[in-house]
């Protein structure tokens, strides 16, 4: 631990995001010597105000070094994708991994996917043609694959091995051409080694064999609906984090979203904001935290307690008293 006290600006949003988000910031509160600054977003401060996303909270995490988000209900997009762009996030990391003694469909999944955080279909231009035709404009720029391909190049330097880069540029030749060639050819000039994997294939493999993936490179929506699958695969959604990554600051966030049906009860899984807070730790360079929190999590995960979620009968405030504890 330095000296040095980290500012974190972190905004609890909606539903249960009031409830891990104060979880996950007494985990952190253990390990670093951290400030906080509670900012305001999403459905509550809009029927307040009239505002999802006030302009005070976008200018704090345009400014943080890391944010720590929960969630937003129906004003989700509205929060999200702003706060996204205020750190000019370029890939979403989305680790998924199954935790031994929780129940998962494949409990030798352990992957992480580096999602285009800023283009593709999610791009924003859909027109309304006619009564009969809408289009959509996906958006593929040289410049976000290689800078993707750089982030990913780097992530795989510690680890054996390099990256599955997956696509459909069979089909989307110009779109998904662009994107493969310009991650592909990054990877080479790096001396990185890349696999490349029809996204549909990609889709049955990870369920034959998801040990056959180690960091897999996606556009936008690829990445979206492939990272959620594996989070079926692993059992839950109160166990994946994520972190969006810009060039200078990161927000990370769990995720699940509000979940309203047990919003309020005290019984939400922290788990997801807790290892999400370890991401924030690690990306600040407090490795060895983050470690900390990683191992603690897990510990808990196996012998218990655990929320209903997991099958258990803890509430949020047992499973991180039982995180700290294991901490010490
Ligand atoms: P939103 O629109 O905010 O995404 P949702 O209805 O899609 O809300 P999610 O938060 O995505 O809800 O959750 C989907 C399901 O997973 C819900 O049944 C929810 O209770 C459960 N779930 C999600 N996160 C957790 C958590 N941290 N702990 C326990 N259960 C969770
Ligand atoms: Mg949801």
């Amino acid at each position: 631990m330095t000296e040095d006290v980290e500012e974190i600006v972190v905004i609890p949003g909606d539903g249960i995001g009031q409830e891990v988000v104060p979880a996950a910031q007494r985990v952190l509160s253990a390990v670093a010597n951290v400030e906080f600054v509670e900012a305001d977003a999403g459905d509550a401060v809009k029927a307040e105000t009239g505002e999802a996303l006030p302009q005070a909270t976008y200018d704090l995490v345009s400014e943080a070094d890391a944010t720590l988000f929960g969630a937003a209900g129906e004003t989700a997009a509205d929060v999200i994708l702003p706060l996204r762009e205020a750190v000019d996030s370029f890939v979403n990391v989305r680790p998924a991994r199954a935790y031994p003694g929780v129940d998962a469909l494949r409990p030798e999944t352990d992957l992480v996917f580096l999602r285009e955080n800023t283009e593709g279909v999610y791009s924003g231009h859909e027109d309304r043609l006619s009564e009969d035709l809408s289009t959509l404009t996906r958006v593929v720029t040289t410049s976000a694959s290689e800078r993707l391909a750089e982030y990913a190049c780097d992530y795989v330097q510690d680890r054996d091995g390099g990256f599955h880069v997956a696509h459909k540029a069979n089909v989307m030749r110009e779109t998904d051409g662009r994107f493969r060639d310009a991650v592909v050819s990054v990877a080479d000039s790096r001396g990185v080694e890349t696999e490349e994997v029809l996204m549909d294939a990609f889709a049955t493999r990870i369920c034959l064999d998801p040990t056959q993936f180690d960091v897999v490179v996606c556009p936008n929506l690829a990445g979206d609906v492939l990272s959620d699958l594996a989070a079926g695969l692993v059992g839950g959604l109160g166990l994946l984090p994520s972190a969006n990554v810009g060039t200078e600051r990161a927000l990370f966030e769990p995720v699940h979203g509000t979940a309203p049906d047990i919003a309020g009860q005290g019984v939400a899984n922290p788990s997801a904001t807790i290892v999400s807070a370890a991401m924030l730790l690690e990306y600040l360079g407090y490795d060895d935290e983050g470690q900390a929190v990683r191992d603690a999590v897990e510990s808990v995960l196996a012998d218990g307690p655990r929320t209903p979620d997991l099958g258990g009968e803890a509430t949020t405030a047992g499973v991180t008293e039982a995180v700290l504890a294991r901490l010490d």
